[in-house]
């Protein structure tokens, strides 16, 4: 089977998710693989392989050697050239993507369309960077001079999580390609199809074999990956737990890494705020790709009591349906987060919360008509203490906890105090107003009567350094992938001054 084309099946007919690896679809040195379910009814979509070390010195032997030719003898035109042409490929082919997606992930088709659209905006930065990459120069004195080059580090990798199976992964690659690198990725072992049919784009787009490889399976995978001497770099995003234990894991090897880990992203409503456009938005936040995404809003605090605000959310959330067309609510990805997120919602109960809205009652109702799945529909939950534990914890789901303080030093008192620090919104009609709060908030990336936050490049994408939500050294995406994919090396150069051989007197110079 080595070398051929990933159109493998097994004896029932389901697909083999092997590895790429040097331009090739190769199937695990374990022979080992593990299914992969359809979130929306459990059925197995495919098996994808549990790759060993062995698997993983074959990729980054092979891109070791791929590098050297990639970033010796290419121009970084060229490069974003090819990244043109990857940026088309994908264009061309979002709807075959977003299906893939909505298969394996369970989002609807509007969400899938944007997963692609975003990974494709990241694409469009790394073809600016032959524009953006330069170093810098200083003339010190007439003979010196000071430049600072960026350099490629060699073979990097990227471990990525389930929620976007296409943006995540594009964070990095693009980028890491363009300045040179080659790069090792290792999917998410629950959702491996919609990666593995954008490595045929790759070989389409005419990358060279070995620059970009793919190494599928879980924990065993990414530890010989962060192990192997000739892998330069690693960036991650996923669970805090693991995100912490792969910036140890680095940090013992002294590699470079950045980890980006969970969230518990606050929103503040403010009685000013506008309530149709707040309601609609926040509604959005919490509740769309049924709440799994790391920026999704998980507490909302209501500044004073606000009933018509929480009523229109809990109107407009319930009146979201179960499916995947595009103003329906997926799936959450499988039963072992669906049963952490029911316990959440038990544990709230059991502690005095009111259920304002019940995604519970989904389960039944799929159930029912035979589907199957991990059904949970959109859940409000107005709590009586900031301690319980879906106020506290990330819930990954489409729950939104909703507490109501006094003043607006309680509600920077409670967000301040929870470990993460990815996002944090404040919902206002006044300038001032979100200023105080912009200027109070312990995160990273900030909203005003915006809930999803995210930065676009080349703004970079990460949570707050010493919280849950970051381990390791830099940002993800934009400028901050710049930095964490190059070297900067200092040149100091100082060249004698070689005098011309003095010339004869002109006739001029007499006069
Ligand atoms: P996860 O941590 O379970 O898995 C992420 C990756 O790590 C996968 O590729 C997986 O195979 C690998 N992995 C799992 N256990 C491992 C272990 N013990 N050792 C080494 N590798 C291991 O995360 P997930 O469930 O796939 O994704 C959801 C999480 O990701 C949520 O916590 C979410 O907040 C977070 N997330 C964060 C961001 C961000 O930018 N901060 C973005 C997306 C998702």
């Amino acid at each position: 089977m080595n070398g051929k084309k990933d159109t493998n099946d097994d004896s029932s007919g389901v697909t083999l998710v092997t590895n790429y690896i040097n331009g090739k679809f190769v199937p695990p040195s374990t022979n080992e693989y593990m299914d992969v379910l359809n979130p929306s009814n459990s059925q197995v979509i495919g098996r994808v392989g549990l790759s060993s070390s062995t698997d993983v010195d074959e990729a980054v032997d092979i891109a070791h050697q791929a590098q050297k030719m990639w970033a010796n003898n290419t121009t970084i035109k060229q490069r974003a050239g090819l990244m043109m042409k990857l940026h088309a490929l994908i264009q061309q082919h979002a709807h075959e993507l977003a299906s893939l997606i909505v298969l394996e992930n369970g989002k609807n088709m509007t969400e899938a369309l944007a997963d692609v659209a975003k990974g494709n905006e990241t694409v469009e930065y790394a073809c600016s960077l032959p524009q953006l990459a330069q170093g810098k120069n200083l003339q010190v004195s007439s003979q010196v001079h000071c430049q600072d080059l960026r350099q490629p580090l060699g073979v990097v990798a990227s471990i990525v999580p389930f929620n976007f199976p296409c943006m995540v992964p594009f964070w990095t690659t693009p980028i890491a390609l363009v300045l040179g690198n080659a790069v090792i990725l290792k999917p998410s072992e629950k959702v491996p199809l919609t990666m593995r049919r954008i490595a045929d784009l790759f070989q389409q787009a005419g990358f060279p074999d070995g620059v970009f490889n793919m190494i599928q399976g879980t924990k065993d995978a990414v530890n010989a990956i962060i192990d192997h001497p000739k892998v330069s770099a690693v960036t991650f995003v996923g669970s805090s737990p693991v995100a912490k234990l792969v910036a140890n894991r680095c940090r013992a090897l002294d590699k470079r890494c950045t980890a980006l880990g969970g969230a518990k992203n606050h929103l503040v409503a403010l009685p000013d705020c506008e309530l149709d456009g707040a309601s609609s938005d926040i509604t959005v936040s919490a509740f769309g790709c049924s709440g799994q995404r790391c920026m999704a809003a998980s507490v909302l605090l209501l500044v004073g009591d606000q009933e018509r605000l929480l009523q229109e959310i809990v109107n407009k959330a319930s009146k979201i349906q179960p499916g995947s067309e595009p103003t329906q609510m997926g799936p959450v990805i499988d039963t072992a987060s669906y049963t952490k997120i029911l316990s959440y919602i038990e544990d709230a109960e059991k502690q005095g919360a009111t259920i304002l809205l019940d995604g519970r009652n989904w389960k039944n109702k799929m159930e029912n008509g035979n589907v199957g799945g991990n059904w949970i529909g959109p859940t409000v939950i107005l709590h009586q203490s900031p301690e319980d534990k879906a106020m506290k914890e990330e819930v990954f789901g489409p729950v939104l906890s909703v507490y109501k303080v006094e003043s607006w030093e309680d509600a920077i008192d409670i967000e301040n105090n929870n470990p993460f620090g990815n996002a944090a919104s404040v919902y206002t009609t006044n300038g001032g107003n979100a200023d105080w709060f912009t200027s109070r908030f312990r995160a990273s990336m900030l909203g005003v009567n915006i809930g999803i936050p995210v930065p676009r490049e080349p703004f970079s994408f990460g949570g707050l350094y010493g919280t849950k939500s970051k381990f390791g050294d830099m940002d993800i995406t934009g400028d901050g992938a710049m930095e964490f994919f190059t070297n900067r090396i200092k040149i100091t150069s100082k060249w004698p001054l070689v005098k011309p051989p003095a010339s004869r007197k002109r006739p001029h110079d007499a006069t």
